[in-house]
């Protein structure tokens, strides 16, 4: 069976930096906002370019803590509209409506799955004070022009960089420093990911970075004076040795899942399959799942798993359907619910070998509905 991801494997190839890394963690001595901490705090910023990291506990808190920070700082308020992609994962969403604010959903792209300006435009009213772009599957967001809106209309732009660690655009800037403020996950699965939950804002607004520290610390600076009613939402030290080691290799993972999907995306002919849409720039992907569509969905995942192929769908139920949402089960949004309808994910890793890509490859170009 060629695996989804295998996370085991993944981590196995810098066993022996994360094991003694996690030992110098225990011999340390000092487990909360540590050594590790401050230091991979400082490299991620300095990797992402911003001139602030802050470690928080996971990418949902990552979030809510920039739209709580911003309202701490004035610059939201309760009711604020937040325009958003609908067809993102749910922690997105959440992170909006759990700050007190209000999503204003807009269709994606069809062909990128991410947000198109047009879109963004037309949802604008008088209450939108914000814009989360999602950079869903690893590739980028048109963020120059959401920007350039966002300046011209008085927005804050916020990115959710949960899937696009290590994402360059063309101006040569990262992921995390294409907006007002950023939130990464470092969930096990994603690109850069740890032994457990964490998560990061990035950020060059200083005043936000220090609010955020503040709130995720009990709203405290100083040990037992407290400022703000804050929460408990910080980057475990063991989370972070590792994060630390496991930095040092992202550009190279990001790389060959490129080339997995470059031949993915050269190799993969089949009428009932189609491939995603990538831009010509070659860095703002990186592939953290590879995406495709098929009408025949159900037969498809059903043949793949017999011919050794492990399928998953990200994601099968668009928010507006689930339970939790049931406020907006009247929402009609057509492209979305057919994304849902289609999307299927194929295995793609740093770890997987030629003969497993091979193989892929072959299983899918022989893919027939009947
Ligand atoms: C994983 C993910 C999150 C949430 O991250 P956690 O660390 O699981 O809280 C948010 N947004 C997107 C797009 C994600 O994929």
């Amino acid at each position: 069976m060629v695996k989804f991801l295998d996370l085991l494997k993944i981590n196995l190839a810098h066993e022996e930096e994360l094991s003694e890394a996690l030992n110098q963690v225990l011999l340390n001595g000092w487990y909360i906002r540590g050594k590790f901490h401050n230091d991979f705090e400082t490299a991620f910023a300095n990797y992402c370019g911003t001139s602030r990291c802050v470690g928080v506990a996971n990418g949902l808190d990552a979030l809510i803590l920039i739209f709580k920070g911003y309202k701490q700082l004035g610059q939201l308020k309760d009711g604020d509209e937040v325009i958003v992609q609908a067809n993102t994962y749910i922690a997105s969403i959440i992170s909006i409506t759990e700050s007190g604010l209000v999503p204003v959903f807009v269709e994606p792209d069809e062909k990128t799955y991410n947000l198109s300006v047009e879109k963004v435009k037309q949802a604008i009213t008088p209450r939108t004070k914000a814009i989360l772009a999602v950079h869903l599957y690893g590739q980028l967001s048109p963020m120059e022009e959401l920007m350039n809106l966002a300046l011209e209309k008085n927005l804050l732009l916020v990115e959710d960089c949960a899937q696009s660690h290590g994402a360059v655009d063309t101006r040569g800037l990262k992921a995390g420093n294409l907006s007002h403020a950023a939130g990464f996950s470092f969930y096990p699965g994603k690109n850069l990911g740890a032994l457990g939950d964490a998560g990061a804002v990035t950020t060059s607004d200083e005043a936000l970075a220090d609010t955020i520290r503040t709130m995720g610390n009990y709203g405290s600076q100083k040990k037992y004076f407290n400022e703000l009613k804050g929460v408990n939402s910080r980057l475990d030290e063991i989370q972070a040795a590792v994060l630390l080691v496991k930095l040092k290799y992202i550009d190279q993972e990001n790389e060959t899942r490129r080339k997995i999907a470059k031949k993915y995306l050269q190799e993969i002919k089949n009428p009932y399959l189609s491939l995603p849409t990538v831009s010509k720039s070659s860095l703002d992907h990186v592939f953290h799942v590879f995406v495709l569509r098929c009408q025949h969905r159900d037969k498809f995942i059903e043949y793949a798993d017999a011919n050794g192929v492990q399928t998953l769908i990200h994601y099968p139920i668009p928010f507006h359907k689930q339970k939790a949402y049931h406020e907006y089960s009247n929402l009609s949004l057509p492209i979305t619910e057919l994304i849902h309808e289609q999307i299927v994910s194929i295995p793609i890793s740093p770890v997987m070998e030629e003969n497993e890509v091979n193989k892929v490859i072959q299983v899918l170009n022989q893919f027939k509905p009947d």
